[in-house]
């Protein structure tokens, strides 16, 4: 059936949404791999209900007040996409479909939401400004009965402590034959969560005879203020890595899925500006830091530790649905000897930190982060490895409820590890 989107009408986004909507013959087969559908149990929670909503909504036969909830909950996980047997691209409907939805005004929040959603936008992206909002958060927690309830979540979520800041070098030279240069892209709220985690991607670049430059003018990747529609301001994110990142690199690394999936968008982001072309050739130059170093191979194989570990790992839904990105990671952590690589049952499933998720949806949040931290005990490993800042630290908030030990490690982090430093 064919559909009546008017794509003009929506501006530039028009087009890749109407195309994902067409693209769509609703035979269900991505409800099981939605964990909303799971979470919710309807229809309108589900991959092919959000894509009937948003179609009516998009023909002008549905109020967006109708579709904003249960496009508000989903994830943006894309575990439907690799479900599709269709190839419907839902990452060209979501984000566009929120970015459209509040340039026109048409998704209205409470004044406490719009507050929440100002401050994060206004802190997480810049690393200065989180530093200073998560030690007020910890603070904020003595008087916790005076905050707002729809501010608590931000108290919650906030660390009991943060590790110093660490300043990263702007070069690093190779060690020994250089065999490729690269620029890397150092994340916002990694940098203050866990900036360990820069620092050991840059120890094993640099081992495995690769120069990293880290670019001093570059900002967030945008994806905050993309997920949640917030086009504008992700449209300035993008330019101004656009102008940060030196075009004499062999790539552009990133060491965060989140990061990684928002710079893929670039094209879409910039979508009808006179930056889409420039946009669209940068992010053919993002590539996750796993992917560079299977491809170019592990000049030096790691020692290990000497001892047999078992590490489970946890696929990041924008390293595994977003960008494809699977085995890679995988076969880094195996060739560390000793160490014994395990699957968590459902995988598929998101770990709940998705962005700003745990703030926006926490109950739903936190269900999916319980059941996550189970399926990695049942795996009985040591250490959970991912690659991305949100779901380490999702992962390490909800195994720490349990009282588990379990050590809670980017892929980066571990493979430097297995380097015996
Ligand atoms: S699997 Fe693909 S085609 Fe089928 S309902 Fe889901 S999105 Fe639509
Ligand atoms: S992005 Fe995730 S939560 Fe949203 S519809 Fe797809 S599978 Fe469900």
């Amino acid at each position: 059936m064919l559909h009546s989107i008017k794509p003009e009408s929506h501006g530039p986004l028009g087009r890749p949404m109407a195309d994902a909507v067409q693209a769509c013959v609703h035979c269900g087969f991505c409800l099981a791999a939605c964990p909303t559908y799971q979470e919710f149990g309807q229809e309108m929670d589900s991959p092919r209900g959000r894509i009937v909503l948003m179609k009516q909504v998009l023909e002008g036969g549905l109020p967006w007040a109708a579709a904003q909830p249960h496009v508000d909950r989903c994830l943006g996980c894309l575990a439907c996409e690799p479900a599709c047997p269709s190839g419907v691209a839902y990452r060209d409907l979501l984000s566009p479909f929120r970015a459209v939805a509040q340039e026109r005004g048409e998704f209205p929040r409470p004044p406490a939401e719009r507050l929440r959603r100002w401050l994060a936008a206004q802190t997480i992206p810049f690393p200065g400004r989180f530093r200073l909002a998560l030690a007020g958060a910890r603070l904020g927690k003595f008087f916790r009965p005076l905050v707002p309830k729809m501010l608590r979540p931000m108290l919650d979520l906030a660390p009991a402590a943060v590790p110093p800041a660490v300043k990263l070098p702007r070069v690093t030279p190779a060690q020994g034959e250089r065999r490729a240069r690269v620029a890397l892209l150092a994340g916002c709220a990694q940098q203050v969560l866990d900036p360990d985690i820069n620092v050991a991607t840059i120890t094993v670049l640099a081992r495995n005879g690769i120069e990293v430059i880290v670019p001093d003018a570059q900002g967030c990747c945008g994806g905050l203020a993309w997920h949640t529609g917030d086009l504008r301001a992700a449209q300035a994110f993008a330019r101004r890595n656009l102008a940060a990142f030196p075009a004499d690199v062999d790539a552009i690394l990133t060491n965060a899925a989140g990061c990684g999936s928002a710079m893929h968008e670039y094209h879409l982001i910039l979508r009808g500006t006179a930056d889409e072309g420039r946009a669209d050739a940068f992010r053919k130059r993002v590539v996750d830091v796993s992917v560079f170093l299977a491809r170019i191979g592990l000049r030096e194989a790691p020692r290990g530790s000497g001892r047999a570990q078992k590490v489970a790992y946890h696929d990041a839904c924008h390293l595994a649905n977003a960008q494809g990105v699977r085995e890679e990671p995988r076969k880094l952590l195996r060739a560390i000897p000793g160490l014994e690589l395990c699957e968590v049952a459902d995988a598929h499933l998101c770990c709940g930190s998705a962005g700003t998720y745990n703030l926006d949806q926490p109950a739903t949040a936190a269900s999916l982060g319980a059941q996550k931290a189970r399926a990695v005990l049942a795996t009985g490993a040591a250490v959970v490895a991912s690659g991305n800042i949100g779901c380490l630290t999702q992962l390490r908030a909800h195994l720490e409820k349990t009282g588990s030990p379990v050590r809670v490690r980017h892929t980066m982090q571990v493979l430097r590890d297995g380097y015996g430093g």
